[in-house]
């Protein structure tokens, strides 16, 4: 990384939060509840924080860092994030660095000096080495401004993320009881938040919780047919040239759609386990560094990855839980920028996940658990409602009874029908050929098939033989599917998959219960979603119409801001996020004030880049 000018203190502006936000990050305005936490944090106080991804966490103790004299210290256990944090601050002009083991003695030695020095903002520090003797020894003949503990989530015990380093945190509280510490998180339920608050400490201290929703992003879950297709399309249709995240169960289905993907011409790369890890780290690194490269992945891949400009999260699998399905799809869009969560979804996803379930070496509770909450993610898939408002009451939060407007059942309500007979006629027929056959053959009698399969079982004799002409194949595939989610079917793990009653199908054959279907045919609804208007979305007016309204001037700003990213080693989006270009493109200024104005152009970026910048939109037409 390029050494940059510090930040001269000497000429630096007043300290206020909003002018440091101004001139530092460039940006013109706080966001939620930033400025009541930054004014807490900067004046003392400790805290906990929790917003979604994206929320802007960074900012609440980044910014009190360098209002406060000393250094903030950062304990990350993302190394690739700390990472780039600090090639983004640096470019800003803040003096940050990290500590962890990717740094040899003597880089190590000159951190620690400049520490010492008092040359440092902000300081990254992965936790295991923090609580090393030597480092805390460091800490004690240093200012610290304050102490923030990112991915907080990480000290409980009952967490998916567990690390048993993050424990011995407590011991910042005994060893610094007059700094300030404030922990963030992005996961974090009731039992969670008041670990975190006993672990660190954070007596008195109050809680900012933010809204989970995250707006910009479109929430789609689609009928799986053929999903590679399928993905393809959307790609095609709807995000050309965007980076992307696949995610695939298999290892396998990973490698085969992107070799699929990369065959249509898409750049795509495969992430998994199995792959040499040189390989694994130089195709992660393509994915932050380079503009628009889809990465196929196994759901190994995404934790630590701070890339703004993710415009679609795609499934081609069920996640195991909504906590999970939340988490990735997360990944899309932190920059606040329209971006998609697509999920193509069938049948097999179901009965995959529930035989993961059943041949799991968990305990019977474990496996009530999974159960549970797979239900609650079928639940999800299958709903007529809209998805953002079902996401959210799921954490627990309500959005009152506006639907949303971004997300495929907001946008083209599924047509429900009543599906009583369609379901009878479905049921039966599982019960006349013996609860011993899987959807296909189930569908071939229904449909009356003479294939050889019902020959062989002389099921063309049955009374259900034929009794299902009025739907095709692929409808009938989504009143099967319905039907299991609706907990009427079960697919027998033991048995192949094949399809048994449950206790409850006994009420609808006999019509006592109701059966609502839902009905979409995809490609209407794929092409209402791309007609629709941007309605609802928060996208900034200026967004999509840079690209839109100079073309030109938007493609030679990427590309230029690829050759800066390239020969300065850090990503792109660390030089310019994508929406600082948008309003570059939109708003052609052409004098370094009117650059000033837009989003994204602190002092530091007006003073490197901005002569350059100003050139490019006079000598680029259009
Ligand atoms: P988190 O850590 O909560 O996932 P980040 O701190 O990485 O989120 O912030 C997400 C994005 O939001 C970043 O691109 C950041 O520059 C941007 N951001 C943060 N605060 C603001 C703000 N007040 N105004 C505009 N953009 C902001
Ligand atoms: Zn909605």
């Amino acid at each position: 990384m390029t050494a940059q000018p510090a930040l001269d203190r000497a000429s630096a502006p007043p300290r206020d939060a909003l002018s440091v936000l101004n001139h530092v990050f460039g940006l013109p305005g706080f966001r939620g509840a930033q400025e009541e936490i930054i004014r807490h944090v900067a004046d003392g106080g400790n805290c906990l924080v929790l917003m979604p991804t994206g929320g802007g966490k960074s900012m609440c103790y980044q910014l009190p860092s360098l209002l406060r004299d000393g250094c903030g210290i950062v304990v990350s256990p993302l190394i690739a994030l700390m990472r780039d944090q600090v090639a983004g601050l640096t470019e800003a002009g803040v003096n940050a660095a990290v500590l962890n083991s990717t740094l040899s003695y003597q880089e190590a030695s000159e951190v620690e000096r400049r520490l010492l020095a008092g040359d440092l903002d902000l300081l990254y520090v992965a936790p295991e080495r923090l609580l090393t003797p030597r480092c805390l020894n460091l800490l004690g003949q240093a200012k610290i401004a304050l102490f923030a503990i990112d991915e907080a989530h990480c000290v409980s015990q009952w967490g998916h993320d567990f690390r048993p380093e993050y424990i011995g945190l407590s011991a910042l509280a005994e060893r610094f009881p007059n700094v300030p510490r404030i922990a963030l998180t992005a996961t974090a339920d009731a039992m969670t938040r008041k670990e975190i608050a006993e672990r660190l400490q954070l007596v008195d201290a109050p809680e900012f919780v933010a809204s989970f929703d995250r707006p910009n992003i479109r929430y789609e879950i689609v009928d799986k047919q053929n999903a590679t297709t399928q993905l393809k399309n959307l790609i095609a249709e709807r995000h050309p040239g965007d980076a992307g995240v696949v995610y695939c169960l298999s290892r396998a289905k990973v490698e085969d759609v992107a070799a699929s993907l990369s065959d249509a011409g898409i750049l795509a790369l495969p992430y998994h386990a199995g792959l040499d890890a040189s390989v694994r780290a130089r195709n992660q690194d393509r994915f932050i560094n380079e503009d628009g490269v889809v990465i196929v992945a196994t759901i190994a891949f995404g934790m630590g990855i701070d890339k703004p400009d993710v415009r679609f999260v795609a499934h081609l699998d069920l996640p195991k839980s909504v906590e999970a399905y939340y988490q990735e799809t997360g990944r899309a869009g932190r920059d606040g920028k329209p971006s998609t969560a697509w999920m193509a979804y069938g049948l097999s996803d179901i009965v995959q996940q529930r035989r993961m379930i059943d041949e799991s070496t968990g305990s019977d509770a474990f496996k009530r658990v999974s159960i549970g909450k797979l239900d609650a993610l079928v639940a999800l898939a299958e709903t007529v409602h809209c998805r953002r408002q079902r996401l959210l009451g799921y954490f627990g939060e309500t959005q009152g009874s506006e639907s949303c407007g971004n997300c495929d059942n907001c946008l083209t309500p599924p047509r429900i029908r009543d599906g009583k007979v369609l379901a009878q006629k479905l049921l039966s027929c599982v019960y006349r050929t013996g609860q011993r056959f899987g959807a296909m053959h189930l569908i071939d009698v229904l449909v009356g098939r003479l294939t050889e399969r019902v020959k062989q079982f002389n099921h063309e004799q049955l009374s259900v033989f034929g009794i299902g002409r009025e739907l095709n194949e692929k409808q009938w595939r989504a009143v099967l599917r319905q039907l299991v989610a609706m907990g009427h079917l079960r697919a027998d793990s033991d048995a192949f998959g094949a399809l048994k009653l449950t206790e409850s199908a006994r009420g609808v054959l006999k019509g006592e219960t109701a059966v609502m279907l839902r009905e979409q045919p995809e490609g209407a609804r794929n092409r209402a979603i791309r007609g629709k208007s941007r309605r609802g979305e928060l996208a900034q007016a200026a967004d999509s119409k840079g690209a839109a309204a100079n073309p030109t001037l938007h493609a030679a700003l990427r590309a230029w801001r690829s050759e800066v990213a390239r020969q300065r080693g850090v990503p792109a989006y660390v030089v310019l996020h994508d929406s600082t270009i948008d309003g570059i493109a939109a708003m052609r200024p052409d004098t370094l004030d009117d650059l000033r104005g837009i989003a994204g152009i602190g002092d530091k970026k007006l003073e490197h880049y901005g002569t350059e910048l100003i050139r490019l939109v006079n000598r680029t037409e259009g």
